[in-house]
């Protein structure tokens, strides 16, 4: 018999499918027996986090005792002096998943519509469905967030519209005009979470300045994290830029230690050494060169991307060549949680990652 607290689960978690990382080196080294075996399945930096960065996570571990400062001074004040914005509109969190997490527990209700985008960012929609809360997808156009549409799909109901600029896994984005006209449209009670993981990555003028707009948009959040652009997946810290009110109501359910002192401290040097940061665009913007030259050279069709990652189109076959690729040691991302089944995700990796993956596909394609 089913133990009876089956019944009790909560309905929106009762068939919630979990959200699907990329598969870890390690594992696909047990499993196939392999050794040299190259990730390109989860947007991290090939370069790794700063060697400043190591060294000040290194000195924050012998205080490992320790529990973190809770409000995370070191580090506010470190990102408000790099963005010049006060440390009351800062919130800290366990990599910025945790962010968009909070804010949705914070400013909504059961039952409560969230509007987010087809193709959109899939923690959005598991969020949405633990919290029962319903999820108003609308659809894409060209793979990208139609915002005109997603004002459209604003009811009563509505508390939250999630934007990921740039979005993942399709690398698409909307202008700072584009984003503008957005905010006029939406009723001003509503939250606008405006999701920047890959904002280093983008180096187009038209690209929003969210933080200039939260003057005249109260109900604007803009979160960004160390994940990507710093090289820090592993070490979890992200953040939110908001006014102060809404970092306050956050910041009453936030887990007090919800970033570590180790990772605390590793973000204070990381924000402190923007050479790294500079140094891992360049990287990726020869690995987008090399990739979509590659990519024209073999006629494999890819949406156009402004971040360190690419999705190309493979029609019915994009699992199998998966599989195929994983038999290679070549791990990418399949995309059918994504409602992109036809799909995969290719982070850019170092020159020689890049070539592992050309190598394979080659192969696997028999090209
Ligand atoms: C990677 C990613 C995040 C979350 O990253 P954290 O590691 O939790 O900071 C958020 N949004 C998008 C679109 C991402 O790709």
């Amino acid at each position: 018999m089913r133990p009876t607290f089956f019944q009790q689960v909560n309905p929106g978690i009762r068939d919630l499918t979990p959200y699907q990382p990329g598969k870890p080196i390690e594992v696909l080294q047990r499993e196939l027996g392999l050794k040299n075996v190259t990730k390109l399945a989860s947007n991290e930096n090939p370069l790794g986090c700063s060697t400043k960065t190591l060294a000040a996570a290194e000195e924050a571990l012998k205080e490992a005792f320790r529990y973190p400062d809770g409000s995370g001074y070191a580090l506010k004040q470190a990102l408000s002096k790099h963005y010049a914005i006060a440390p009351e509109s800062i919130t800290l969190g366990n990599g910025s998943d945790n962010i968009l997490s909070l804010l949705m527990q914070t400013f909504s209700q059961e039952g409560d519509e969230v509007v987010l985008s087809q193709y959109a960012f899939a923690s959005y929609v598991i969020f949405a469905k633990g919290f029962n809360r319903k999820p108003i997808v609308v659809p894409a156009v060209d793979y990208g967030h139609d915002l005109q549409a997603m004002a459209k799909a604003v009811t009563q109901k509505t508390k939250l519209i999630y934007i990921a600029n740039p979005n993942n896994p399709t690398g698409t984005w909307n202008t700072h005009r584009a984003l503008k006209d957005f905010l006029d449209a939406v009723p001003p009670h509503i939250i606008i979470v405006v999701d920047e993981a890959y904002f280093e990555f983008v180096q187009d003028p038209q690209y929003p300045d969210t933080l200039a707009l939260q003057s005249s948009y109260p109900n604007l959040v803009t979160t960004r994290t160390f994940s990507k652009a710093y090289g820090m997946a592993g070490l979890r810290v992200g953040y939110a830029f908001s006014s102060p009110e809404i970092a306050d109501y956050i910041n009453r359910v936030r887990l007090p230690f919800n970033v570590s002192r180790i990772a605390q401290a590793a973000a204070v040097a990381a924000i402190q050494d923007q050479d790294h940061v500079q140094r891992t665009i360049e990287l990726n913007q020869r690995g987008m060169q090399q990739l979509t030259d590659f990519f024209h050279e073999i006629g494999i069709e890819y949406i156009p991307s402004t971040c360190n990652f690419l999705t190309i189109s493979l029609g019915e076959n994009a699992q199998a060549i998966y599989d195929a690729l994983l038999q290679e040691g070549v791990i990418v991302r399949p995309l059918s949680a994504n409602d992109m089944p036809q799909h995969l995700r290719i982070s850019i990796g170092t020159s020689e990652e890049n070539q592992h993956f050309m190598k394979a596909i080659k192969k696997v394609l028999s090209l």
